[in-house]
């Protein structure tokens, strides 16, 4: 006999009229490649995610983005819809995802973020992971001014990193203790890093680039889309293209119109390049102010997106959709998540 666990009266009510309506699901996809240190776990290997959609076709109605929302203010959405999502605009997402997303007829939405279409340099977090996270030979004193403070470490004897250590440490993500001072020194710089303008924060990089002696040595694997490919993954109209800002700020840290500026310049970007109306937006690492979503309403958009990991129904606000983030799991694991999510 199992041993049942007592529910607050309040969780028992939101199962039960959960019970009671349909529910669909807004996966929040990021690269699609074989990747080497990940810690945030954006990276699903193309194989795995083969195997993603291969469930996805054979077990759920997968929709568009838009439609599912669109179903879910008609009171129409079919139960255990699912609806794909991509975050960023890595170039992968054309070169690796699109085709799988052909073959199976699947559907999807890549909301990019406008001002690293084309850059010559890869998302700030990937520039920080490179440095710091592969094997190489660092100096051992760190030592920057960041936003005013300075910012000082000794990596000792972690300041050799080599392949062995790369293999054992690969799967760290950063919820988990720091295995090595390298690992603590990514945390700490990504934490104090994203809230700063983008402009500053490059320089930032640029300094801690100089340091490493790498400062150029970007990896083809986190390349950004460039126009062209942005086009390209919209043709077809099997891909549908969101905003995700300019800049990938943390828009609870701006005033409100700078947050108006990196929201609306994104989404004109983007319809210059595509060509026709970009609907859905997407909130850089799920954040936002209170006055952010009447941001996005007032600009036009008609569906936005957070990473919060519920499933959707008729309850959901339309500018605060739930999304689940799909990490490197295997068919079957994803089958199981995906089982448990609609349980939960
Ligand atoms: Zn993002």
């Amino acid at each position: 006999m199992r041993f049942r666990r007592f529910r607050p009266l309040r969780s028992v009510a939101a199962r039960l009229r959960k019970r009671h309506s349909t529910q669909g699901l807004i996966l929040a996809y990021h690269r699609i490649v074989d990747a080497g240190a990940d810690p945030w776990g954006l990276a699903v290997s193309p194989r795995h995610f083969a195997e993603h959609l291969d469930f996805l076709h054979r077990r759920h109605l997968v929709l568009p983005m838009t439609e599912l929302v669109r179903r879910i203010g008609d009171r129409t959405l079919p139960q255990g819809a699912v609806a794909l999502t991509f975050d960023d605009g890595y170039a992968d997402n054309l070169i690796n995802a699109k085709p799988l997303l052909e073959r199976y007829g699947i559907p999807a939405t890549v909301f990019v973020a406008s001002g690293y279409v084309g850059a010559k340099a890869p998302f700030w977090w990937d520039r920080l992971q490179r440095v710091l996270l592969e094997p190489g030979t660092l100096p051992r004193k760190l030592a920057i001014a960041v936003n005013g403070l300075w910012y000082e470490r000794d990596l000792g004897e972690d300041a050799e990193y080599d392949e062995g250590m790369f293999a054992r440490h690969r799967t760290w993500r950063v919820g988990e203790p720091p295995p090595t001072a390298r690992h603590e020194v990514y945390r700490s710089l990504w934490q104090l890093l994203r809230p700063l303008p983008s402009p500053r924060r490059c320089q930032i990089l640029d300094q801690i680039g100089d340091w490493s002696g790498l400062r150029n040595g970007h990896h083809p694997n986190d390349r950004t889309v460039s126009q062209h490919e942005v086009a390209a993954l919209a043709r077809g109209g099997l891909i549908e293209i969101g905003a995700h800002t300019v800049t990938h700020p943390l828009l609870s840290a701006l005033p409100e119109p700078s947050q108006e500026r990196e929201i609306a310049d994104s989404r004109t970007a983007l319809e210059d390049i595509v060509g026709q109306p970009v609907a859905s937006f997407a909130y850089p690492y799920g954040d936002h102010s209170p006055a952010t979503a009447s941001i996005v309403a007032r600009i036009g958009f008609t569906a936005a997106v957070t990473t919060e990991g519920r499933t959707v129904g008729e309850q959901s606000p339309r500018l605060h959709l739930p999304r689940m983030l799909v990490d490197d799991l295997n068919g079957d694991r994803f089958c199981e998540r995906l089982v448990e999510r609609f349980a939960a």
